[in-house]
């Protein structure tokens, strides 16, 4: 097994050069995050991430979380590590100064939430459902219920969980059948849910589950469904705990990864009339306070398929350097070397570093837009920046999760039979960040929201200012006489033509083709994902190309960011073409066969 140690010097890069983390400073409200602040909180996230996270991955692995007399017990170390994370204060980094929070912008946020991920993403997941809780209450919760919960749940004192799904109601949220009847003041909670993360666990005294439910005679589908707080311990006025909650964890799923996070089958109201829950809000707008939320959500867990791509990315260069088989081809001396030095396993080890850093540059490049978006100077630059935002959201989630797959089984490749098997710990990361393209609302379902919704909701406008601007980008790019800036530029151009017209065809067929707009929808988010990928990395080669050009001290790292989206746009890159014919020409074939005929 291989450490973990935090990327610090890429995300500074990224922050620095691509995201503008200088000028989100600048905004209201974020005045706080000074450079020597943001070094600060990386460097000691990235001391815990490896120091205190990293090690117990693999125990979780091997021990998974278990159920005992209807209590959870996580594995060896895990209470302690959340301990000492909540005490840390690692819980509050991007939320409001007014109820404890560090209010530090979400793209500082998601870097020290890779770095969680990449250490260990099974316990990444608590904190992670506890700041979707957060973001419910903080925007959706009346003051008593911020005043009661919010502190709590920012400290770390208290987690939260998200309860959606059903055994009926999967992707199809709507399909939901829990009760909330009302008593007075407050709900009557009765159903099943199951899948919950962290529904139960042994980190903290209370949980506070947010749960979707139906009220009596509501509208069938989405539009009847409401939020409720349902705490597994009822708070006093003064904070203390009261009464239990009719609640409680049936059993655990048993999963091919994240075996140390547990997976809860909740029952709800199973004994006294139903679980006592209190609305969050309006009755029946429970989706879209949901959907408020989602965003960060959504991009928290394609930066878990970055940051298990980080992880994988590391243990391969670290195998690849020892493991010693073969000749190198360039060699006359005939003595073997290890396999780094062999050009297949340069090309996969160059594969996983370019994925890896350009699923970095969208995960942040989407925090910064949400920063934006959330604090920028007047209310059309907050909503430009929200379209954008809202855009790259898909690209984040399917994107990055889908590539996080592909970077941890080249990792097992790298490893060759001994990958396969689990003492090397590759094999982990695979089967860990396998759940990434299913929650949290699946890639296919990111595909649809990406051509349906995001395109849909303004006939591809937002899109194509993007479109203009990296061509924008690539103008200078080429304009500026150096030769692999000008490759860059060429090499995108046509990525950018095939995301033009398919966009426009997709945007034309919206009204009238949807099956066939749907049966591209995958491929489209493909395209888009990596010519995005494609030209962040190009204007990372510009930064380091003017860094170099200013004596920038660390020249290797600096031409390493050029021939990283040299290689990106050599070899990923091309694929686009094929996405592009896929969108289009692929449509027909994709629906030719009936479903029963398949
Ligand atoms: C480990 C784990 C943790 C989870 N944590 C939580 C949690 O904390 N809280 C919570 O509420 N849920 C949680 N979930 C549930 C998760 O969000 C769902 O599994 C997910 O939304 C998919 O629903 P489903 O499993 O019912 O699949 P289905 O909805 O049955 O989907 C099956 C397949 O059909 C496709 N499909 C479905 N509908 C459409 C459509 N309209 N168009 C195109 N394709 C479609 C899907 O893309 C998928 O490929 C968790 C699940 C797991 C496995």
């Amino acid at each position: 097994m291989t450490d973990y140690v935090a990327p610090l010097a890429e995300m500074r890069f990224v922050l620095d050069e691509t995201v503008g983390l200088d000028a989100i400073g600048k905004l209201p409200g974020f005045e706080d995050a000074t450079a020597e602040l943001v070094e600060q909180v990386l460097t000691e996230a990235g001391k815990f991430a490896a120091g205190v996270l990293a090690p117990l991955n693999r125990i979780g692995d091997e021990e998974g979380s278990r159920l005992e007399n209807g209590a959870v017990v996580t594995p060896k170390g895990f209470r302690e590590a959340y301990r000492a994370f909540a005490e840390g204060g690692w819980n509050s980094v991007p939320f409001e100064a007014e109820w404890g929070g560090q209010g530090l912008p979400w793209s500082v946020a998601i870097a020290v939430q890779e770095m969680w991920s990449s250490a260990n993403m099974a316990f990444s997941l608590c904190p992670l459902l506890t700041q979707g809780a957060i973001e419910a209450l903080q925007r959706h919760g009346s003051p008593e219920q911020k005043a009661a919960y919010l502190p709590k749940l920012i400290s770390g004192e208290w987690t939260g969980t998200m309860n959606l799904t059903e055994p009926q109601a999967g992707s199809d949220v709507g399909a939901l059948r829990t009760k909330a009847v009302k008593e007075g003041d407050r709900y009557r909670i009765t159903g099943q849910k199951i899948f919950i993360t962290y529904g139960e666990q042994d980190f903290s005294e209370n949980i506070v589950h947010l749960v979707l439910a139906r009220t009596p005679n509501a509208p069938a589908g989405t539009k009847g469904i409401s939020l409720f707080i349902v705490p597994k311990f009822l708070p006093n006025p003064d904070g203390s705990l009261g009464q239990r909650n009719d609640l409680r964890c049936l059993s655990l799923e048993h999963k091919l990864g994240i075996k140390a996070s547990p997976t809860c089958v909740m029952a709800y109201g199973e004994n006294d009339g139903g679980a006592i829950g209190f609305l969050v809000g309006e009755e029946q707008r429970g989706m879209e306070y949901m959907f408020t939320m989602m965003n960060n959500a959504r991009l928290s867990v394609g930066v878990e398929g970055l940051a298990v791509a980080e992880r994988a990315l590391q243990q391969a260069r670290g195998y690849a350097r020892e493991r010693v088989q073969s000749r190198p081809v360039d060699t006359k001396s005939g003595e073997t070397a290890s396999i780094i030095h062999h050009p297949d396993v340069r090309r996969m080890l160059m594969t996983m570093r370019a994925l890896v850093e350009a699923m970095r540059a969208l995960a942040y490049l989407n925090a910064a837009a949400l920063d934006h978006a959330k604090r920028g100077s007047d209310e059309a630059a907050r909503n430009k920046a929200l379209m954008r935002a809202e855009l790259l959201i898909p690209l984040s989630k399917a994107w990055s999760t889908d590539r996080g797959i592909d970077v941890a089984s080249l990792n097992i490749q790298i490893h060759g039979g001994l990958g396969f098997i689990e003492s090397t710990g590759a094999a982990q990361h695979l089967r860990d960040v396998r759940i990434t393209p299913i929650y949290e609302g699946t890639n296919g379902i990111q595909a649809i929201d990406l051509v349906g919704r995001k395109l849909g909701r303004d006939q591809g406008a937002a899109m194509a200012a993007l479109i203009a601007e990296m061509r924008a980008d690539m103008a200078s790019l080429s304009g500026g006489g150096d030769k692999d800036l000008a490759t860059l530029a060429k090499a995108l151009a046509p990525a950018l033509d095939d995301l033009a017209q398919t966009t426009q065809w997709l945007v034309e067929r919206l009204k009238s083709g949807l099956p066939q707009v749907l049966a591209g929808a995958t491929p489209y988010l493909d395209l888009a994902g990596t010519t995005v990928g494609a030209w962040q990395l190009a204007r990372q080669a510009q930064a380091a190309r003017r860094r170099l050009a200013a004596g920038g001290e660390d020249g290797d790292y600096l031409a390493a960011k050029i021939a990283t989206a040299l290689f990106f746009a050599a070899h990923i890159l091309p694929h686009s073409h094929g996405l592009a014919a896929a969108v289009t020409a692929g449509a027909d074939s994709t629906l030719r066969l009936a479903p029963d005929q398949i």
